[in-house]
């Protein structure tokens, strides 16, 4: 094999590894999807769906940040929200929520703040309290609303309270 075939042969070896490297990064270390209301993790058991008449959808962390978002709105088409138990997509006009449980996804990894002289500081106002969770059946709710406190309340109650069409 001549020595320029191996140079060949090495240089797409290179570039075969800088393609794989590549491929990975982009499959692997895809950004972690953050509310669109928040900035914070959406959490697969609270995670809520709004669909607007444009076709596009927002994706939010919490059903209450879903309800803050949708507060002032006329596009909105519809929406879908977790079951926090089974994570199945329920459709959120028809879920049963419990409000202000003991169970606050959000208030987790409530981020340390850190301004631009470098001192620390923690979010004092919650925009997801008090925290919503939802269930498919009034039956799951009210076993959670046992063991976590809190209170049931239906979608449209909810929309009442944040002034929704
Ligand atoms: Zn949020």
């Amino acid at each position: 094999v001549s020595r320029a075939v191996k140079r060949a042969i090495a240089i797409l070896g290179a570039v075969g590894l800088v393609g794989l490297a590549g491929s990975f990064v982009y499959t692997h270390v895809q950004p972690e999807p953050l509310c669109e209301a928040c900035h914070r993790s959406i959490h697969s058991e609270t995670y809520f769906r709004v669909f607007l008449s444009d076709g596009s959808v927002e994706d939010v962390c919490c059903p209450r940040c879903a309800l803050r978002f949708q507060e002032g709105r006329t596009d909105v088409t519809g929406s879908d929200v977790s079951d926090f138990e089974t994570r199945e997509r329920v459709d959120a006009e028809r879920a049963f929520y419990v409000e202000d449980s003991s169970v606050a996804m959000c208030r987790h990894d409530a981020p340390l703040k850190e301004d631009r002289s470098g001192v620390q500081y923690q979010l004092t106002w919650d925009r997801c309290l008090p925290s919503l969770v939802a269930f498919s059946t009034r039956e799951a709710a009210e076993g959670f609303r046992r063991e976590n406190g809190g209170a049931i309340k239906t979608y449209a109650e909810l929309k009442a309270e944040h002034v929704l069409r």
